[in-house]
């Protein structure tokens, strides 16, 4: 039950290949293994410290772990650093400063100071703040997070840093993850010493699957709408599609093997811990599982991990799609978050126990993740909304928006027998006071069961599946640690002062169930009934992220993240306003790029192809007028009536785009975007794809989905 967090790969023999992985795993990184062997014993010692408590690092203490740290890059042939950041762009930043200083006689030394590794100043202005940032004070700082380890990509020292306002406000997505997973520490060791246990801290873990496309680099050039927007603006369905599932788990294509292969080597230096590779549902689609982590490790590591998809495959004449829905018809892209608890002595709280005390236990903790995703499902929704996910919630390859909890047959039965205090049928036990009874084990290959449901128990650990492919893990797991800070807090409110703790565990546990079993759900999520169910439950059906994002400041909400300390309530307005100002601009690029691709490259091949049948018809009648032009004049026909179609919905898309108000609220101008210009994208769209499929092979200016999905 103990679970390994360090030294996955201890149990290696050490074959040749397996030898090769010893040298190369972590080998840009400096990990603990260094730092002990670099740093004198006093100095690991006490950075070792404020690692485990989070405290505040000393500047003498910084300095020394700086030289040391530059010692060992320069060593490596590393002749820069940079503070590496996760604004809320959702991707990463990075300056470059060189260890370069200079010397007297004109000559120079290379140095690396405490500050310089502690605290960096960043003009920062043109990211995203959402108004925390006034202009006249455009700089942020960024400040180590020593609980990540520093590394080296691409020849650069990397220091992993939150990012902040002078005034303190966070401006990244690293810092409220930290905050959430500080929250949760704490609720979660005051339930912890309720059982007696002696637990001092307890870490969100984290395995997120991440799941990608790879299209041949030669096509993707001429593709504008792939370029600009990461999926693809235009495409006919091709005769075939993913429909003989001969895709999934399908054998690897020798391109596509090698791209794997460097893959897992270049994310093994960087110490992520890459542990399987196969190919997805879609034709082209691709998945990377990870060994779980700490969820802050994991979500640096999610970062890299999809930084070093795009830069590998580039290497092997491939590009990266890590798009939510870089394909209409074809299954998108997601990430599946793996999610449990583990305390510093080793243990899994979603683990069901060996012994009764144990069971409690674990019955407790999993009703606090119950109440956590029923109380704060809108959040959760919000969590994973995007402009590219809207694609793919809800439409039948992806968890539906209404957000759920599958657990499965064995802890239903549990829970139904706690909630009736009927006796539990199965063959060991009878009966289910808390303290008593041992649970039975768990299936751990529950994950199979439901491919639907957003949120399942999957043995000993919650899978949140909605995550798109593109976003920051970090979102979904602030939301999540949070929520479920929030359960904990109110349990042990309630247990501290309880004369009987196992009669109130017990009542607690069966109110529980009750106040929220109507976030559990077994069946098929892709149902139409499900949605009509759902709404009779009172679940939120929130189907695009411009219906989720208000409930992100409800009051409700908003006390939540600042009861808990991980957003103040302008940290939560900043976010609000950041959502839906980079939703517009991501509708906004789309249609400029559809609108681009339709009127310049689009519509002359349609008219080039039109006037060659045109004129084969006329030089048909030419030769004599009894021969019959009759096919030429059928598709003449048809082209120029969906040609005229597709003028006029190519107007009336630029006549959406000019129609926007750039004077107009975030909210307002972002709901304008989907009300308006989306659906005069799609118009756009109908026609050019229909027109595909009747327009000649060689006049249609870029390569067709055929060739995208059917070319590594
Ligand atoms: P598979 O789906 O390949 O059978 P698992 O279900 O064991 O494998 O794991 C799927 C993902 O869940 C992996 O990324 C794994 O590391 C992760 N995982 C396993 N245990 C935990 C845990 N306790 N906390 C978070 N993630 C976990
Ligand atoms: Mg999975």
């Amino acid at each position: 039950m103990r679970v390994a967090l360090a030294a996955p790969f201890a149990f290696m023999e050490e074959e040749p290949a397996v030898a090769k992985m010893h040298d190369l795993f972590g080998s840009n990184v400096f990990n603990d293994a260094v730092m002990q062997e670099r740093l004198p014993k006093e100095t690991y010692k006490a950075l070792k410290k404020t690692i485990d408590d989070g405290r505040r690092l000393d500047p003498d203490l910084a300095a020394v772990v700086a030289h040391a740290m530059k010692e060992w890059a320069v060593e490596k042939g590393v002749t820069h650093y940079t503070h590496w950041f996760q604004p809320m762009t959702g991707i990463t930043a990075e300056k470059h400063d060189s260890f370069i200083s200079p010397k007297d006689g004109g000559q120079m030394i290379l140095t690396f100071s405490g500050k310089e590794l502690v605290r960096g100043e960043s003009d920062a202005s043109s990211f995203p703040s959402g108004g925390l940032r006034s202009t006249f004070e455009a700089r942020g700082y960024t400040a180590w997070d020593p609980t990540s380890y520093a590394f080296i990509k691409n020849n650069v020292l990397c220091i992993p840093t939150a990012f902040c306002s002078y005034g303190g406000e966070a401006l990244d997505t690293k810092t409220p993850l930290l905050r959430s997973m500080e929250a949760l520490s704490k609720q979660a060791v005051r339930v912890l010493k309720l059982f007696g246990r002696d637990a001092t801290r307890v870490v969100p873990t984290v395995g997120p699957e991440q799941e990608y496309f790879l299209v041949d680099q030669k096509l993707y050039d001429q593709r504008m709408d792939l370029i600009f927007t990461g999926r693809t603006l235009f495409g006919a369905k091709p005769p075939k599609g993913q429909e003989m599932d001969d895709h999934y788990f399908g054998s690897v294509k020798p391109r596509i093997k090698a791209f794997m292969t460097e893959l897992d080597e270049e994310l093994w230096k960087l110490g992520v811990l890459a542990k399987t590779e196969h190919n997805e549902a879609a034709p082209a689609q691709h998945e990377m599982a990870p060994i779980f982590s700490v969820a802050s490790i994991a979500c640096d590591h999610n970062q890299l991990t999809m930084e070093m998809m795009k830069k590998v495959a580039k290497k092997h004449g491939l590009v990266c799609l890590l798009h939510e829905k870089p394909f209409q018809g074809v299954n998108g892209s997601g990430k599946h978050n793996n999610w449990s608890m583990t305390t510093n002595t080793g243990y899994n709280l979603l683990e069901p126990g060996d012994s009764p005390f144990e069971s409690a236990q674990f019955m407790l903790f999993l009703v606090s993740v119950i109440k956590a995703v029923d109380d704060y499902q809108d959040l959760l929704r919000v969590s994973v909304a995007s402009a590219g996910n809207d694609h793919r919630l809800g439409a039948n390859e992806a968890p539906p928006a209404i957000v759920s909890m599958f657990l499965g047959d064995e802890l239903n039965e549990i829970l139904e027998a706690f909630e009736t205090g009927a006796p539990y049928h199965s063959r060991e036990h009878s009966d289910l006071t808390i303290g008593v009874h041992v649970l039975p084990k768990f299936p751990k290959d529950n994950t199979d069961r439901n491919r639907t449901s957003p949120f399942a128990f999957t043995g000993n650990k919650f899978e949140f599946r909605s995550l798109g492919a593109n976003a920051s893990i970090s979102d979904a797991n602030v939301v999540l640690n949070t929520a479920v800070a929030e359960s904990l807090k109110q349990f042990a409110d309630e247990l501290e002062g309880a004369e009987d703790f196992r009669a109130t565990l017990h009542d607690l546990i069966v109110r529980e169930i009750r106040n929220h079993k109507r976030i559990l759900f077994d069946g098929n999520g892709y149902a139409q009934s499900w949605v009509e169910e759902a709404e009779k439950r009172g679940l939120y059906n929130l189907r695009t992220t411009i219906d989720a994002l208000p409930r992100m400041i409800e009051p409700k909400n908003i006390k939540l993240f600042s009861d808990h300390r991980v957003f103040s309530e302008t940290e939560i307005l900043s976010r609000f306003e950041i959502k839906l100002e980079e939703y517009a601009k991501v509708i906004n690029i789309e249609a400029e790029t559809a609108l681009m691709m339709a009127r310049r490259e689009i519509l002359p091949a349609v008219m080039k192809f039109t006037g060659d049948v045109a004129r084969q018809a006329k030089a048909i009648k030419d030769v004599s007028p009894v021969l019959t032009a009759a096919p030429e004049e059928k598709l003449l026909t048809q082209l120029t009536n969906e040609a005229a179609r597709l003028s006029e919905s190519i107007d009336a898309l630029q006549q959406a785009i000019l129609n926007a108000n750039r004077n107009a609220d975030a909210l307002t101008a972002a709901t304008y975007q989907q009300d308006v210009v989306i659906p005069a994208m799609n118009a756009v769209r109908a026609s050019a794809d229909e027109l595909e499929t009747i327009v000649g092979k060689d006049y249609w200016p870029f390569p067709t989905y055929a060739e995208l999905l059917f070319n590594t």
